[in-house]
């Protein structure tokens, strides 16, 4: 197998010089820039079902699935037409609307970890009202969270580990005041020690420990149930709150998300991505005794001109309740993991150094024979073989999140076709970037 000539990316080009004069780097949020892969970033004209047409019309069979919120693919007929249908009625009121009332009945019935919810337009905004919540709930200060873990960019989150086992954050962001950032703590993942550590140094402060149990935004950092188990414990022991942060693993893999897969019932959780069905929505959920710290009844101040929008709304009603229905996640988890397991016995029997992971419809390439649990686990060379593989599968119809540290999903609109398909490019790339 030989390398693909290059698709042509003309039309793109032309729209990315143009973006470049509107946007920094061309863009409205950094990765979509192509930065960290070849050639100019592709300027998306259409999506249908698990595909995706480029301005130039080449076509795609989509991983990156908008990074997530898609679990039914592009262009769901249930979706759009409960979308068109709410639109009828007007886009936006600033007032109560039942659907809001319909969205979290679905999701509180059928989720029992949250009792109260709470909608707002994004994960950042949800992950930085849940902190603001178990700041004001714990009058504590100070949070914990992981290396590796992101949790949106607002500004006690954009910070990374400093050098040492335990310590204050440094920003990882311009514009983060150093105060700030001494408020948050960073510790490895998966080491317990690191993390009593830190409860000991800290004693009686530190108001909530964040983490994404599912950890998908620096690889697929799968932890150890028992080490979640571990937070919990450590958390419960010491009057911190524990936040999931599920704005990728909710309603990904199984309807109770991460909470649910390793039935673990942290303080608050957050949601994003699936719940809006494409739409700007994120969400945050808790005990009711807990929710009720929020104003208007606590004193928690959170608000949102466009928190609950009644469209958003819809199409969050119609994706939820596909999700419900009957084997939905069971299919779509034995697919995927088909797929993952499918690609990792092409690589192993060639002796290629890759590892899949995956968890249900989510998966992650790595560029190694090790283990990896941890974002220090990652070597940072890896990714030269993912940038060549990237442009091996454009060239070859395939799409993924241009990074090799992000994860790929899988939709329910998906097919075996489509994946078998899928499966022979990835082979065919793989071939290229370890053969030549
Ligand atoms: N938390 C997690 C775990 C995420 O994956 C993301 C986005 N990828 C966010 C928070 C931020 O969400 P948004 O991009 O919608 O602000």
């Amino acid at each position: 197998t030989t390398a693909k000539p290059d698709i042509s990316r003309e039309k793109s080009a032309e729209l990315y010089e143009k973006a470049k004069t509107y946007f920094p780097g061309g863009v409205n949020s950094p990765v979509r820039a192509f930065k960290s892969v070849y050639g100019t970033p592709l300027f998306i004209q259409k999506g249908d079902g698990c595909h995706v047409w480029d301005a130039d019309g080449n076509q795609f069979i989509d991983f990156c699935c908008s990074w997530g919120p898609l679990i039914l693919g592009h262009n769901n007929a249930k979706v759009r037409e409960k979308v068109v249908e709410t639109i009828q009625n007007g886009m936006s009121f600033g007032a109560p609307t039942a659907l809001e009332n319909e969205l979290a009945e679905l999701i509180l019935k059928n989720n029992k970890y949250i009792e109260k919810i709470r909608f707002v337009s994004s994960g950042t905004e949800a992950v930085m009202s849940a902190i603001r919540l178990a700041r004001g709930y714990t009058k504590r200060d100070k949070i914990l969270k992981f290396e590796g873990c992101y949790h949106g960019h607002s500004d006690s989150l954009l910070v990374k580990a400093g050098s040492g086992l335990v310590t204050f954050g440094e920003t990882s962001s311009a514009g983060v005041p150093k105060s700030f950032a001494d408020e948050t703590i960073v510790v490895s993942l998966n080491d317990k020690e690191a993390l009593q550590k830190a409860f000991k140094e800290f004693k009686d402060q530190i108001a909530a420990v964040i983490i994404e149990p599912i950890p998908a935004n620096n690889g697929l950092l799968l932890q150890h149930k028992e080490y979640l188990q571990f937070l919990r414990e450590i958390c419960t022991a010491n009057g911190t709150m524990l936040i999931f942060d599920e704005v990728i693993s909710g309603f990904r893999v199984g309807f109770e998300g991460a909470a649910g897969y390793y039935q673990i019932q942290p303080d608050i959780i957050t949601y994003g991505k699936i719940i809006g069905g494409g739409m700007p929505v994120g969400a945050y959920g808790a005990s009711a005794q807990i929710m009720d710290h929020i104003s208007p009844v606590g004193s928690v101040y959170q608000a949102g001109t466009l928190s609950g929008n009644p469209v958003a709304m819809g199409a969050g009603i119609a994706q939820i309740t596909e999700l419900l229905r009957m084997g939905f996640y069971r299919d779509l988890n034995n697919k995927a993991q088909e797929f993952a397991e499918a690609i990792q016995r092409f690589a192993t029997a060639r002796n290629y150094k890759l590892k899949v992971f995956s968890i249900g419809s989510i998966f992650w390439f790595a560029f190694t024979d090790k283990d990896i649990r941890t974002a220090e686990d990652i070597d940072p060379q890896s990714m030269e073989k993912f940038k060549k593989m990237h442009r091996e599968l454009l060239n070859r119809g395939v799409y993924f999140g241009p990074s090799g540290y992000e994860v790929g999903f899988i939709s329910s609109a998906h097919t075996k076709t489509d994946l078998e398909k899928a499966k022979r490019a990835i082979f065919d790339s793989l071939d290229v970037v370890f053969r030549s």
